[in-house]
């Protein structure tokens, strides 16, 4: 009996192990951006992307309250070149993974937040696609820099309702920067990474603080807000920076161009992967700008 029992039992377990592979290979695809089947339509069912503080949103600049206490974001090593370590393309978008030690901290922070990684949303070569909008208005592409409270793993992060801090810069297209620059030679490595799950080692060849170098990060608006891919966590503190970085069009081009959704033979390329606007469902959004008054001055200036 035994001798006869065994077999079933491992035809039992392929049986399971056939059928989970099936349903991984399905979850994997429960939801994308360009299908209708799997598109940001149909996302309402899955995490907590059906919630009350859900990102993106649109910034009305007149609503939002200004709050100097929120204080000036101070950055951290986010110029050494060794802490960028791969490209990764994730299936949805185009990764960044860092080596930790970058950090960013403010007043309106209760805690140094690590940087983890950064990625990108945007449109095709012609159309805009940036996940927030400042009154309405729709930049080329969004960079988010991800960062974990003193820092957490990412997954310990998203259960924690303070555990994640996204800063979000837009970019638009410009001439004057045709250039080479930081922002160039990453487009460029990002054509090593076509299809899902491909992956380039770094070494150097930029550093955050080089692509941020032209940003004005002096003033940004602050909200509560989710991830925009599911699981959707309400677990991030996003800081959005109203100005945008300027890139040469080139740099666009190679990001709506380059990388796909999956494979290159399948060849739904990589585009148009970002969030419709969300509700803001009675959250506040408040403002910061740097601004020197007479008594920081009278401490500041004379002594
Ligand atoms: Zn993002």
């Amino acid at each position: 009996m035994g001798s006869v029992g065994f077999p079933l039992k491992s035809l039992a377990c392929i049986l399971i192990v056939v059928i989970l592979e099936g349903f991984c290979d399905s979850h994997n695809e429960t939801w994308c951006y360009d299908k209708p089947s799997c598109g940001p339509q149909t996302w309402g069912s899955l995490g907590f992307c059906n919630g009350r503080k859900q990102s993106p949103i649109n910034i009305d600049t007149k609503d939002a309250v200004p709050w100097a206490g929120l204080g000036p974001i101070r950055f951290t090593n986010y110029e050494d070149r060794k802490l960028v370590k791969q490209l990764k393309n994730k299936g949805y978008q185009a990764e960044v993974v860092l080596h930790s030690g970058a950090t960013i901290s403010s007043a309106g922070l209760r805690a140094t937040y690590y940087l983890q990684h950064f990625h990108f949303h945007w449109g095709t070569e012609d159309s805009d696609g940036s996940e927030h909008t400042i009154n309405g208005q729709r930049y080329s592409m969004e960079l988010h820099l991800v960062h974990t409270k003193n820092n957490m793993s990412v997954e310990e992060a998203l259960k924690d309702p303070e555990g994640v801090a996204v800063l979000a810069l837009f970019m638009k297209k410009s001439r004057k920067y045709a250039q080479v620059n930081p922002w160039n030679t990453l487009a460029n490595l990002f054509k090593k990474i076509p299809e899902k799950g491909d992956t380039w080692d770094l070494n150097g060849e930029f550093s955050v603080g080089g692509l941020l170098s032209t940003a004005d990060v002096s003033h940004y608006y602050c909200y509560k807000g989710s991830l925009t891919t599911p699981n959707c966590e309400e677990v991030v503190t996003w800081i959005i920076f109203p100005d945008p970085i300027e890139v040469s069009e080139q740099v666009i081009k190679i990001f709506s161009n380059s990388l796909y959704f999956t494979t290159v033979k399948e060849g739904r390329r990589m585009r148009n992967n970002f969030r419709p606007l969300q509700p803001l469902k009675g959250r506040k959004v408040y403002y910061y700008k740097e601004n020197i008054s007479v008594i920081s001055c009278l401490l500041h200036c004379f002594y």
